[in-house]
């Protein structure tokens, strides 16, 4: 097989070399694959399986859905039935393809339903449109009977793992077995797509954005994934791989010199304190903040309480796990951000309707407080919780004064029915916001007066400037916080929150890169939140430049009006004060 290398976006580092398992059940991406004359008949045997498999299950779904919804409401189910079984449409052309193109079950089945779809999409009968979705159904449940569900695949892997998918949801991100997985390559994605930052918390390292990887890999080839440059190589040669090996050592060497700084104080050459603080998904990860020498957590984002199981948290779920996370802590402080669900950040099971523009939807603080019984029962826990040691509440994706005061009232109201059952709890808890859209950077000022902190969230706050889905891989280009538009907004928030004495941090993604710290330190930023494993280079950074010299680099990149320009500027700067991280760099 020849090699083939595939550029993607460097989204969670580390270089490891394994063997590809390839998860693809998507309908819409299965890629077509030839099988030998000998295998046809076991392919036809698989598919026959498959059909009765997902038609036993599909008649325990429609006994069920009888009893909840009524005979009525549970026919579709004995509708997709019909539709698996039928001799001219489906299960003759399927076997007839698998004969005659000699291609896996897979593949034929995609297609004949495919072919299917397409008809039904084009007919005018309405009737007929939403047939569609029944269709992409019933592909998905046969798929999940012939590969295997995700889930249970990924549960089988070998060890020395790479695994290949088209995309993968943040929460099977979450349950990968770190002992057999030691990357992961998909299709979709963008840089601070939520599957990204778990790879990031997890220490996994990984590529999004590949577009073309799924088509290439073969299931247990041999390949390099680069989460440090963005690379997949799939069957590299001999050649290649020595010059991996080289880059793996050269790495183990430069992380090994990282943790001598783990007890040094973060301060700047010229005596400045700069807190460095870490984003953390679980409660697991407060400790390794701290091992890595983190003062604290900046960002808590606990949707992922909901994100990791299907029933929702209980009141008592919410409040060990900030305990567990406080506990860590040991007096250091601990950021709560409230629950932030919604756009790429919802479970199945939540997804009742989906929306259009799912980013400028109902999500984070609006869901919250259109679902008030949930929100309560958070703030709840998290008080009860700030009785434990330093914890602070944060509001996410706030875009209006009106939004914010809702959460403080609800807030002081849960206040109120904790005192009045002397439940103890943090009375002057520190209440902030995360600023993440244009209209919360450019109220700055007047939100300043009633928050004690911002945390500047550059995540959201570049894909909302500059109008550009930060998880979508085509235009993954345009996503960048190096634009001059982010860059003012950075600036009049932080010049805002000086003004009126209250702190700002960063915690997007963007403030783990060094050039760009080096860019934040230089606009007045004193404390950045990121990913535990970021904090060792940072510190690096830190004690390494002055205060002055980063305002100087600030200003000048502040006078160029691209982004190319300012992105170049400052990789030029990071990269003199430490070259070493840069070793290798191309990106
Ligand atoms: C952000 O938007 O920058 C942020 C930190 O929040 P999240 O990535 O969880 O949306
Ligand atoms: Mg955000």
């Amino acid at each position: 097989m020849p090699l083939s290398s595939h550029r993607g976006l460097a989204v969670s580092p580390g270089i490891v070399i394994g063997r590809v398992l390839l998860l693809e059940d998507d309908i819409h991406r299965i890629t077509k694959r030839q099988v030998s004359t000998a295998a046809v008949p076991a392919e036809i045997v698989r598919f026959e399986r498959a059909v009765k498999d997902s038609t036993t299950e599909l008649q325990a779904v429609f006994e069920s859905a009888r009893k909840e919804m009524g005979e009525e409401a549970a026919k579709i189910f004995l509708v997709h039935i019909a539709m698996m079984s039928d001799r001219r449409t489906f299960t003759a052309p399927v076997k007839s393809m698998i004969e005659s193109e000699e291609v896996t079950a897979e593949y034929a089945v995609s297609q004949v339903l495919g072919q299917l779809a397409e008809k039904f999409r084009h007919s005018r009968e309405s009737a007929f449109t939403t047939k569609v979705n029944d269709i992409d159904d019933l592909a998905n449940r046969l798929l999940g009977h012939l590969s295997g569900r995700k889930e249970s695949r990924l549960a089988k892997a070998d060890k020395d793992t790479i695994v290949v998918a088209s995309d993968l949801t943040p929460s099977l991100t979450a349950g990968l077995d770190r002992k057999k997985i030691l990357g992961f390559a998909t299709d979709l994605g963008g840089r601070t797509s939520h599957t990204a930052i778990v790879a990031r918390a997890l220490n996994i390292p990984a590529v999004v954005g590949c577009q073309d990887l799924v088509r290439a890999a073969t299931e247990g080839a041999t390949a390099i994934l680069d989460g440090d440059h963005g690379m997949v190589i799939v069957n590299p040669d001999a050649a290649t791989l020595t010059q991996y090996k080289a880059r793996i050592e050269q790495r183990r060497l430069f992380q090994l010199s990282l943790s001598d700084l783990s007890n040094l104080p973060s301060k700047t050459a010229d005596g400045t304190e700069i807190e460095l603080v870490g984003n953390i998904e679980f409660p697991e990860q407060a400790a390794e903040v701290l091992s890595m020498g983190g003062t604290g957590v900046g960002l808590y984002r606990t949707e992922y309480l909901y994100l990791m199981n299907q029933a929702e948290p209980t009141e008592r779920d919410h409040f060990q796990a900030y305990k567990k996370a406080v506990e860590a802590l040991k007096g250091r402080p601990l950021t709560i951000r409230t629950v932030d669900l919604g756009a790429d950040k919802m479970t199945q099971s939540r997804q009742d309707t989906p929306e259009r523009n799912p980013f400028l939807g109902n999500r984070s603080i609006r869901y919250c407080l259109r679902n008030l019984p949930m929100f309560r029962l958070q703030l709840r826990a998290l008080l009860r919780a700030s009785a434990l040691g330093p914890i602070k509440v944060m509001f996410p994706l706030v875009t209006s004064l009106s939004e914010l005061r809702r959460a403080r009232h609800l807030l002081n109201d849960v206040m109120e029915d904790l005192a009045e059952d002397s439940i103890p709890f943090d009375e002057k808890i520190q209440v902030g916001m995360m600023v993440e859209v244009p209209s919360a950077a450019l109220m700055a000022d007047a939100f300043a007066r009633e928050v004690d902190f911002f945390s500047i969230g550059t995540n959201d706050l570049v894909q909302y400037t500059l109008a550009v889905d930060r998880t979508n891989e085509r235009i993954a280009d345009l996503y960048t916080p190096m634009h001059p538009a982010v860059l003012r907004l950075i600036r009049d928030v932080t010049r805002m929150a000086r003004r009126r004495k209250i702190p700002v941090s960063c915690c997007g993604e963007s403030a783990a890169d060094l050039e760009f710290a080096l860019l934040l330190l230089g606009l007045g930023l004193r404390t950045l939140s990121v990913s535990s494993s970021a904090i060792p280079s940072l510190k690096r950074l830190v004690r390494s430049v002055k205060v002055e010299q980063c305002e100087r680099i600030a200003r000048q990149a502040m006078a160029f009006d691209s982004e190319q320009a300012i992105a170049g500027y400052l990789r030029d700067q990071a990269r003199k004060i430490i070259p070493e991280a840069f070793d290798g760099r191309t990106a």
